[in-house]
């Protein structure tokens, strides 16, 4: 065996001082040189546990050999057999929790980076244009798939590829989920997006935005036109703050706050005219993954200090170790083992400040933060429409979506669901977990009707 470089190699980022603000992507992609590095250190083991730690089950170990080989193309036909989103999914996956956790060179050296190598082929693909179009066959049969976020996406681009004709019904004005309107512009530029899905709609898929299902149309209207129904609405109701002074002028959720500045462009005032009022001082209550999207995105639009507010440790925090880091470097100050006790107002009723209570071993203070912005990001639930509208849908504890865990059907027969809305995927909550509840309806939707589904 040659030698393997203990260090993976590592893409570059943009410096912190110049990033903070603004909204260009942090994280450079590899070079064709730094790329095929990278894949070089790959072991080829007989018995590849990546695969096993990826949700989708790419065949990693067969794509690193083809980038190895500089033969990318094939690299992209084997990733998108299993994963139409390469660019965006080698940008947003925990890799450290996935495919990279259970890669063997982790063991005694630094794993093998496979979703940097996985953009850089996606990225490829997208600037060279190449298409992975299945040879299609045409069946008689129509599905509805509720929700554009990946979940959907993935449900729908399996329909397609089987040969059915699928349209996709999403609530905004843009598809992607939260692709879209939550993951920032530095982490997931929306050029990205959008060209991955024009992917789907090269496959015939139509995707009509605007369309609130549970308002234009109930789920029981879709199945009188459609054959089979996919419901992938997500889970963007956002948990309340429940402290006094929640509803104060210049509270919102993050969601609200990063849909302003995502979907509206609101960090691209006065090009666009729907600015994003954030004060001078922001506090960010929370400290999970959107919570740091919240405080970086914050950043960017040039306050005096931004503030991560949290009741535990930091080392207590679920968020990405890499997104922590990054916000560290941006400048972004955190405020830990600290409860919010209220939200003070002046008196115009906007934000004046935050009644804190610190709390280390046996002793707690309270103090005052002033701060004229407050995000909360204390997670989010399913959102409700689809249940209030369709009475014989049968929802879980917590107003989650009940599905049979091996073909994703609902309590009513051809309607299925996945990603966020359901709880199919256990605790997770990522964009290829979502996907991959999207391929298994896809699969369950196809046996409903009789076909089998392309591998
Ligand atoms: P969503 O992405 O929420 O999409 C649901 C779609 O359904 C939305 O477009 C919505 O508008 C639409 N919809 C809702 N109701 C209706 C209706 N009645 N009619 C029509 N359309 C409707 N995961 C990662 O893996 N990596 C990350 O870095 C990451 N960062 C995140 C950052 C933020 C700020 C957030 C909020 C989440 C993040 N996640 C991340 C989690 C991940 O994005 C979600 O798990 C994933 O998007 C869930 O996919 P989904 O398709 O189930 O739902
Ligand atoms: Fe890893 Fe995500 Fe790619 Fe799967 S889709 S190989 S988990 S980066």
């Amino acid at each position: 065996m040659s030698k393997i470089e203990i260090k993976r190699t590592l893409p570059a980022h943009l410096p912190p001082q110049t990033r903070r603000h603004d909204f260009n992507e942090v994280v450079c992609g590899y070079t064709v040189e730094e790329a095929v590095a990278e894949a070089g250190r790959c072991l080829q083991c007989k018995k590849p546990l990546c695969i096993t730690g990826c949700p989708v089950k790419i065949n990693i170990k067969e794509f690193i050999n083809f980038i190895a080989q500089k033969d990318y193309k094939s690299a992209y036909k084997t990733i998108t057999d299993a994963n139409l989103f390469p660019s965006i999914t080698g940008r947003v996956c925990p890799q450290e929790k996935q495919c990279e956790a259970a890669c063997v060179l982790g063991n005694k050296r630094e794993p093998v980076s496979i979703g940097h190598l996985e953009r850089f082929v996606g990225d490829m693909a997208r600037r060279e244009a190449w298409h992975e179009i299945h040879g299609r066959q045409t069946l008689p049969k129509k599905a509805a798939v509720v929700g554009s976020g990946p979940a959907g996406l993935a449900c729908a681009y399996d329909l397609a590829k089987a040969g059915l004709t699928v349209i996709v019904y999403e609530a905004l004005h843009l598809p992607g989920g939260v692709l879209t309107y939550g993951i920032p512009q530095f982490r997931l530029p929306k050029e990205i997006v959008d060209s991955e899905i024009e992917n789907l709609t090269r496959l015939g898929v139509e995707i009509k935005t605007n369309s609130v299902i549970g308002r234009i149309h109930t789920i029981e209207e879709l199945m009188t036109r459609f054959d089979v129904v996919f419901i992938g609405t997500g889970a963007g109701y956002p948990m309340g703050l429940a402290v006094k002074g929640d509803a104060l002028n210049g509270v919102m959720s993050a969601n609200e706050f990063l849909t302003r500045v995502n979907l509206m462009h609101g960090y691209d005032f006065p090009r666009y005219g729907t600015p994003v009022g954030i004060g001078k001082n922001v506090a960010v209550i929370g400290c999970g993954n959107t919570a740091i999207d919240a405080a970086r995105t914050a950043m960017r639009l040039r306050p005096d200090n931004v503030y991560i507010v949290y009741r535990k440790r930091l080392e207590d925090s679920p968020a990405r170790k890499e997104e922590l880091r990054h916000a560290q470097e941006e400048g972004v100050q955190f405020v830990c083992r600290t409860e919010t006790k209220e939200i003070l107002s002046d008196a115009e009723g906007w934000v004046s400040g935050m009644d804190c209570l610190r709390s280390d071993e046996g002793s707690s203070a309270s103090f005052l933060l002033e701060v004229d912005t407050v995000i909360y990001a204390l997670g989010t639930l399913a959102n409700p429409i689809i249940s209030r509208t369709t009475p014989k849908l049968k929802i879980d504890k917590g107003g989650y979506i009940y599905t049979d865990k091996d073909t994703l059907m609902t309590s009513i027969p051809g309607i299925f669901a996945g990603g966020d809305n359901t709880k199919t995927q256990g605790t997770f909550t990522t964009v290829i977990h979502a996907m991959s509840t999207g391929r298994r309806a896809a699969r369950g939707m196809l046996e409903y009707l009789n076909f089998s589904i392309e591998e």
